[in-house]
Order: structure tokens, then sequence, then C-alpha cells
């Protein structure tokens, strides 16, 4: 694979390649611990699938507690090294991460946008923002700095911001390479060492990831990727009574037991869980940017996003013209294959699409409006993969479970609002609270909406505003502790004062 080789030409080179096409991409069947490729202390593999085909194409190695537990000595180990490395140095490895994952975003978008089915654009933004996060947190590692604190001449008191020390990472499948970057960065620009553990859909780009942090100069060690399920290799990980921090990006359910486990050592725990993020659409909005900014909140990564604008809030004057050019754009959207970089790609796996078909199957027996959308379907170019038509149901009351449950896929919920203030109150009407959009005209309103919205996040006139810098994170079942952000390096940091008794006078 030349490294100089387009997006666009490796991608069509994979999409022929068929059954070849993980040898295209030379992607690793085994875990990456201390500083290189090692099989499963088991000799197990499981099959990575490819969504926008439904075939397996690949095989990883299927971790367990032994691998786990080989990956957090030599975490324990690259801890040591790591934290000892001056801060300076710690940041040009991670501008040097920074400057590879750019030379070579064509493999990594093409191996993510093959692993988890999303359109080669989005994957190609997705390893630019990994790029920026790495970049981002470089500049941060010398300026971890503490204060003196005044307790009179007689003493001299300061505070020392130290690394926590081995952190866990469990990865979704949804942003597999945004997911990693965003929780290891900040990691390592702390002085942490790092086991991160992807998800089983979507365990390749963190592996070519850690390889690619060793050639950027990280010592052997920091940074170790263990593939494999859950059950098998998540969970002995956030028991690991060596792990100080758990981040954590999934469902409510396994977020709740992480927690649980990660309690048995009192290790910290950042949580984010995902949500029902409203989208409130006021009638004196700017039409076309709401437009676009809703079209964009959902559709993207066909709806498996966290913080995916899944409620439309939208105030009643505006609503019926809104609706029908909302689903005259929605029904010209193209869908296909993620290598082909359509505007929707496929479901992640058939469990995600059974679970998407059935929320949109029961809310067509309650009755419920569905304006577009409704059914599976498949790639139209090749009558194979596992896809969703994008759905639009109008007008749901706000007990209905299409309101209050993360669907996880391309599904658009309704919600008509009397005013602001309606808007508000349903908008903050689930047990969730990631993010926010808001469209209006009146500076006023947006500020007065944003101050109330109970939401880590609120985006003003832009869905997606923002980037690395801006903190991101949940209230109540959305999760707790923010990444992103200089707040996403306090998760990394323990603080210690210290107190000194000057005794000449
Ligand atoms: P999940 O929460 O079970 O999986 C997320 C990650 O946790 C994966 O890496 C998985 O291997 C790991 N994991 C699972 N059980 C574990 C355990 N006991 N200990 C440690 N790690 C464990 O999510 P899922 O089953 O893949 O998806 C179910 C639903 O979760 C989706 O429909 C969606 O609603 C939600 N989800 C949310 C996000 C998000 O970004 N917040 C991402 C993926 C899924």
């Amino acid at each position: 694979m030349a490294e100089s080789e387009t997006l666009q030409g490796l991608a069509a080179r994979v999409l022929a390649a068929g059954e070849e096409a993980a040898a295209v991409l030379a992607l690793p069947e085994r875990h990456w611990i201390d500083g290189a490729w090692q099989a499963p202390a088991a000799g197990r593999s499981l099959e990575s699938w490819d969504p926008g085909s439904g075939r397996a194409y690949a095989r990883f190695a299927a971790g367990d507690a032994a691998d786990v537990s080989e990956a957090v000595a030599s975490a324990r180990e690259g801890f040591r090294r790591w934290s000892a490395t001056a801060p300076a140095e710690r940041g040009r490895v991670l501008q040097r991460a920074a400057e590879l994952l750019r030379a070579e975003a064509a493999r990594f978008a093409v191996a993510e946008s093959l692993d988890c089915g999303k359109p080669l654009g989005e994957a190609a933004g997705d390893v630019r923002g990994a790029a920026r996060a790495f970049e981002y947190y470089a500049g941060a590692c010398d300026k971890l700095q503490g204060e003196t604190i005044p307790l009179g001449r007689d003493y001299l008191a300061y505070t020392l911001i130290e690394p926590v020390g081995v952190t866990a990472h469990v990865i979704p499948w949804n942003y597999p390479i945004s997911t990693a970057a965003r929780g290891l960065a900040p990691a390592l620009a702390a002085g942490c060492s790092v086991v991160a553990k992807p998800a089983e859909q979507t365990p390749m780009t963190a592996l070519l990831l850690a390889e690619l942090l060793q050639r950027a100069g990280l010592p052997d060690g920091v940074c170790n990727v263990v593939t494999g399920t859950g059950a098998e290799a998540g969970a002995p990980l956030v028991a690991d009574p060596a792990v100080r921090h758990v981040t954590f990006t999934g469902s409510v359910e396994t977020g709740r037991t992480v927690m649980a486990a990660a309690a048995r050592s009192i290790a910290s725990v950042t949580l984010e869980l995902g949500g029902k993020s409203p989208v409130v659409v006021l009638a004196d909005c700017d039409r076309e940017a709401a437009l676009e900014g809703v079209m964009g909140a959902i559709w993207e990564n066909a709806g498996q996003i966290c913080s995916a604008g899944s409620r439309l809030v939208v105030e009643r004057g505006l609503h019926d013209g809104f609706l029908e050019e909302l689903v005259r754009r929605t029904r010209a959207l193209s869908l296909g294959h993620g290598l082909r970089d359509p505007q929707v790609g496929p479901i992640s796996s058939p469990a995600q699409l059974a679970r998407i078909r059935g929320y949109v199957e029961a809310a067509k027996a309650r009755g419920v409006a569905v304006a577009t959308g409704g059914e599976t379907t498949v790639d139209p170019e090749t009558g194979a993969g596992w896809f969703f038509q994008p759905t639009i149901l109008d007008a749901l009351e706000p007990s209905d479970p299409c309101v209050q449950e993360e669907i996880f896929g391309p599904v658009l919920s309704v919600q008509v609002a009397e005013d602001a203030a309606h808007a508000l109150a349903l908008a903050n009407g689930t047990d969730y609270g990631l993010v926010a959009g808001i469209y209006t005209r009146d500076v006023d309103r947006a500020l007065a909406l944003a101050r109330d919205l109970d939401c880590g996040q609120v985006y003003v006139n832009e869905y997606f505003a923002g980037g690395i810098e801006t903190p991101f994170g949940g209230n109540r079942l959305s999760g707790f502790g923010r990444e992103k952000g200089l707040d996403g390096l306090r998760a990394y940091c323990k603080v210690k004062s210290v107190a000194a008794r000057i005794r000449a006078s």
C-alpha cells in the first residue's frame, strides 16, 4: 500500500479485493501488548464483519482475562517509563502521532469505513478529528501546572498535578477511532498509560493506532490494545485492581456494570452513555440552516451517534412546511456501501438492525405516523448489507418510547411545541441529558434556552458546532465526567498538595 495513495483509490482497491480486503490494508489479527503484536493466550479468534456487504472479511484476537492481565502488567511498566518522561517530550511524541495519522489517513479511513460501515467521507473526517485530538493534547503536556497556596510567610504550600496511573478505555463501535483518540490523547498527555478494549464489531483502528503511536516514539507498554468481547475482555479489564481510571462509552446498562466493577477497586470512571438529544427549531429560525442542521444531526453515521439529534422539537407554526421539506430531502438521500461514500451507510450489526426495526415496528403498531422510511433495506447496488431506511416518526407524545429511549439508528422522532417554553419542557423531558441543538434568530431566546437545557453541551444555530476544544459529556442517564477540552485532562490527573513549614526567621 503506497502511502501517497488517495483515499478514493485505496477504497476502490479494497472494494474490488473482496475477501482479500484485510490483506490489502494489512490489518492485524493479534493484540498489541508491550510494543508488539501478540497472539491471544487461548489462541482463539473472532470474525470482523463488513456491514455494507454483510460478509465477514477479517479475523481478530478473541482476548480473555489472561491477555488482559498481561496487558495491564505491561501498562504498569509503561506507566513507570512514561510518567518519568519529560512533559515536553511527551508533547513531541503526541505531535508526531498527529502528523503520522495525517500522513496515513487513507489507510485509517478505509479500515474504519470497512469495519463499521460509515461513509468514507465521514470516516476520513473522524481520522482528521483523531489527529487533531493528538495535536491539541500535545500542546497541553507541559502546561499541567499546579499552584502555590497562600498560607502565610511561614509556610510554602503548592499543588502537584500527577498522572492517575494505568487507565482503561472501553470503546464503542460507532466512532472507534474518534473515541479512542479522545480518550487516549489526554490520558497520554497527562502521563498515564493505557489499555484499550475496542468493540468486538470494530476492533481494527484502535490496533492500527497503537502501532502508529509506537512509531511516533511512545515507549513500549505505554499503550496496549486487547481485542475481544465485552464479557471476555472488557469485564476483566475494568475490574483489574491496577486500573486507576476507566473511560467507558456505550450503553447505560453496560455503564452501570462497568461502574460497579470499578467501584471494587475505587477506580474513578468517566461514563458517556448516549442520549436522546433534542434539536429545538423555533418559528423565527433561519429555515435553511435548521433544515441542514436537522438532516446532519440524525442521518450522519446512520444515526448511530450518542449525540445524534434524534428528536426534532419544532414549533407548531413551522411544523407542516418544515416536515414536508425534511421528508423530501430525506427521500433523496443515497444509501450504500460505506466505501462508495454514500450519504447514508449501513447499520453496524444485525443485532443493532433488529433493535432499530423493533422500535419502528412497535411504533407502527401503536399507530404512530411514519412520515417517511420505516423499513429495513439493502445496498441498492449489490442487494446486500444491513441497512435501515432513514425514517421520520411524526407528532409523537412525550411518553412515546421513540421519544424516551435511545434507538441508535436513522430514526427521527418529531415532537410539536406550542412555544419556546413548551419546547424547553419537551426538550428536557427525557432521562437523558447529553446535548441539545437550538435554532432561532432571537439571541435572548437562544441564551435563555442554553441556560435552562439540562445537558452537557448546547449547539446554537449549528448542530455539532465545536470540536476537541469543547468539553463533551452528559448529565443524568447520559453519564458523568467530561471528555475533550482541557476538562478532558482532569480524569487522568490527581492533585497532590504539599505544605511545608519554614522554620528560619
Ligand atoms: P455496549 O455498551 O454493551 O458496548 C460498548 C463497549 O463495552 C464495547 O466495547 C463492549 O465490548 C464493551 N462491554 C460490553 N460489556 C462489557 C462489560 N461487562 N465490561 C466491560 N466492557 C463491556 O453496547 P452495545 O451492546 O454494543 O450496544 C447497545 C446499545 O448501546 C446501542 O443500541 C446504543 O443504544 C448504545 N450505544 C451507545 C454508544 C454511545 O456512543 N454512547 C455506543 C454504542 C452503543
